[in-house]
């Protein structure tokens, strides 16, 4: 018997979030417990809420998890190399670690898990239930992925260990970029805030990051502190005229983390340099229009997609979290607790009425 509940915020369809009391489940000696501190929001909470992602089954969202290890059995700890009491950041997908594409590093498709099985994404009904991070427990699985967060980071500020876990993977490791490379970043998010920092951490040589009308105003206004040199709004300008003005010519690298915006892999494509490389991070929600092959063939492009994170980026963003070069404490941002989550999330796609925060986080506490 049980005799410990958490609170939940469930999903049980799209547009309705209900706050439940779910049991906390026992730890065994190959899971843990975790106390959630804080739940980072990101554009896919928003796709799930709307139904937009149909998930056809009620689940406990939240998937950019930091809390604090509150039951853990022995052969957990061991693997994952933390205690009772540490706090760690929890990754979205879990690993089997012995199918081959978990050997070879792309648990994303792994064998056991795969895109079907994410954190923040498993039905309600499958035990023990607490699958996400908009709850005050969250259980780790066996298969679970987890990192010691740093002892000077505060647990909100940590949650974006995963939109930067992005960033570093995205506009660094993905395209290789290097020392004095010319990185362009198409979306002014957090994630593309982010992505411009990495690159710049990286040693890239001039970033740019564009941003489009009153909605990536305040973002744009913050982007030069996170390493961008040149910020251009492109409802304004011509970003390509901007960037050949700036460096005298185009980018070996282009990052798109644009997000409902078909149109800018056009754009993304008109800016890379021949033999440039564009990787396509953000989902299009669409068919791309004026999508041109033969710019891609004329200038012998890379594009390459880029799907979520790894735990050699996450480690890296914890990292360059942790040392404070870049004012990440500093976001604009809006932290409520499991009460106000529903009003957060629409206002991450402007519903509401209000201006979106540039990060939103959840303390369920
Ligand atoms: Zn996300
Ligand atoms: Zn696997």
């Amino acid at each position: 018997m049980s005799t410990r509940s958490a609170r939940a915020l469930v999903l049980e369809q799209p547009r309705t979030l209900v706050a439940r009391e779910l049991p906390v489940p026992e730890h065994g000696d190959d899971d843990a417990v975790l106390r959630v501190e804080a739940c980072g929001l990101c554009g896919t909470d928003h796709e799930q809420y709307t139904g937009h992602l149909p998930a056809g089954f009620a689940f406990v969202p939240g998937h950019e998890t930091v809390g604090v290890v509150d039951g853990i059995g022995d052969a957990a700890a061991r693997r994952w190399g933390v205690a009772p009491g540490d706090r760690v950041a929890v990754e979205v997908f879990q690993s089997c670690r012995v199918c081959e594409a978990c050997r070879a590093g792309a648990y994303q498709r792994c064998a056991r898990h795969g895109l079907g099985d994410m954190f923040g994404y498993i039905p309600v009904d499958r035990p023990p239930g607490l699958w996400g991070g908009y709850a005050q427990r969250q259980y780790l699985a066996p298969d679970a992925i987890v990192h010691r967060v740093p002892n000077v980071l505060d647990p909100v500020v940590a949650t974006l260990f995963n939109p930067l876990g992005a960033g570093v993977r995205w506009a660094v490791a993905v395209p290789d970029t290097g020392a004095g490379d010319v990185v362009a970043v198409l979306g002014p998010g957090v994630r593309g805030l982010s992505a411009a920092a990495a690159a710049k951490e990286a040693g890239a040589g001039f970033v740019m990051v564009t941003g489009r009308g009153r909605r990536d105003a305040e973002r744009l206004a913050v982007a030069r502190d996170f390493g961008a040199d040149l910020v251009v709004d492109v409802a304004e300008a011509d970003p390509v005229r901007a960037l050949r003005h700036a460096t005298g010519g185009l980018a070996d690298v282009v990052v798109d983390v644009t997000a409902k915006a078909p149109e800018a892999l056009a754009q993304a494509i008109a800016l890379a340099r021949p033999a440039g490389t564009v990787v396509v991070a953000g989902t299009r929600g669409g068919a791309v229009p004026e999508f041109q092959a033969d710019h891609v063939v004329y200038k012998e492009l890379r594009i390459v997609g880029a799907l979520g994170v790894d735990s050699a980026a996450y480690r890296a963003a914890l990292e360059l979290l942790a040392a404070g070069r870049y004012p990440f404490a500093d976001l604009p941002r809006r932290v409520v607790g499991l009460d106000g989550a529903e009003d957060l999330i629409r206002s991450l796609a402007g519903e509401a009425g209000v201006a979106p925060p540039v990060h939103g986080v959840i303390a369920p506490a």
